[in-house]
């Protein structure tokens, strides 16, 4: 009879397995969920597909231990008055799992794997493709609240693209960026720089709204961030005005507080990128407009307009 493997090393290959699974995991980019036969089934009947046959197996598996031998049964002990009972300790008991099966993990809840959704090969991708992309996003907590996914709006092609930080109420029931009381100022902004809204382009950090407009999370931008690079890469602007510290900070990559980033010109992936304030901060206070205002002088310079003219 062969012996049971000592627990300390049952529990070191129990580890090992786990740690060269989650290795898998990793590089399968979390397209596939290793998970025991019958939640693969309650998946599959839930509508989830089965993943095409995988290149190689994701842990190379080992035979099942064989059960072990239950001990004899104890000759039940004679008759005795009163006699205590003695714990006897328990034989750990071995489960035999149940084969590993594989479910796909649908594109809209897969972690990033850090390349930029819709961006195939490096190509220019397509403002359209990335939206698709993004579907109906679950990839982060904020999903739960929201009502629409606010992805961005405006000229596909503009020179100047706007970023602000996220939806708040009335973008998450319209679908559409800036559009409440922050929107109506940026819009007075872009049209005193001499620009229509159509003319150029408006995104966010994060496409759904925060709850009660907190801030986002880390988890949040990271797990939105990527769709914000690929829009930026599709449109190609010749300059990004960041509105506010979590655009200017999410997109350079700097923890710099926004009073020292703003007003300076910095680059985005070879774009001139400005800092400025949050027009929601500015509505708070009002006396910071001026520098604001000094902030998108200087885009109207880079660009050659000057107050008002349009093209
Ligand atoms: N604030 C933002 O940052 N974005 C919006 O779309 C609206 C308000």
């Amino acid at each position: 009879m062969s012996e049971a493997p000592h627990p300390s090393q049952a529990l070191s290959e129990v580890l090992e397995d786990l740690r060269r699974h989650l290795l898998w995991q990793q590089e399968e980019g979390g397209r596939f969920l290793q998970v025991d036969a019958r939640v693969a089934a309650e998946a599959r009947a839930a509508g989830l597909p089965r993943p095409a046959a995988l290149a190689r197996p994701p842990v190379a598996s080992k035979p099942a231990p064989a059960p072990p031998v239950p001990p004899p049964a104890a000759p039940p002990p004679p008759p005795r008055a009163a006699a205590p009972q003695i714990e006897r300790p328990q034989a750990p008991r071995v489960l035999t799992p149940a084969p590993p099966a594989l479910i796909e993990v649908p594109a809209q809840m897969r972690p990033s794997t850090g390349a930029l959704p819709g961006v195939v090969d490096g190509e220019r991708p397509r403002l359209d493709d990335i939206r698709r992309e993004l579907g109906d996003c679950r990839r982060c907590k904020l999903c739960t609240g929201r009502k629409n996914i606010v992805f961005g709006s405006g000229n596909p092609r503009a020179e100047l693209v706007f970023v602000g930080e996220g939806p708040g109420e009335t973008e998450d029931q319209q679908g559409v960026p800036f559009v409440g009381a922050a929107g109506q100022l940026l819009t007075k902004m872009i049209e005193a720089m001499g620009y229509r809204r159509d003319d150029i382009y408006i995104c966010n950090v994060v496409k759904c709204r925060p709850p009660n407009n907190r801030n986002p999370e880390p988890d949040e931008v990271a797990a939105c961030e990527p769709f914000l690079r690929a829009q930026l890469k599709a449109i190609q602007p010749k300059a990004i005005v960041a509105l506010g510290k979590f655009a200017a900070q999410t997109l350079l990559r700097d923890s710099t507080p926004i009073t020292r980033l703003r007003g300076n010109w910095r680059q985005y992936e070879g774009i001139q990128l400005m800092p400025t304030f949050h027009p929601a901060y500015l509505l708070r206070q009002p006396a910071e407009k001026r520098k604001a205002w000094e902030d998108l002088q200087q885009v109207m310079k880079f660009f050659g307009k000057t107050s008002g003219q349009r093209g």
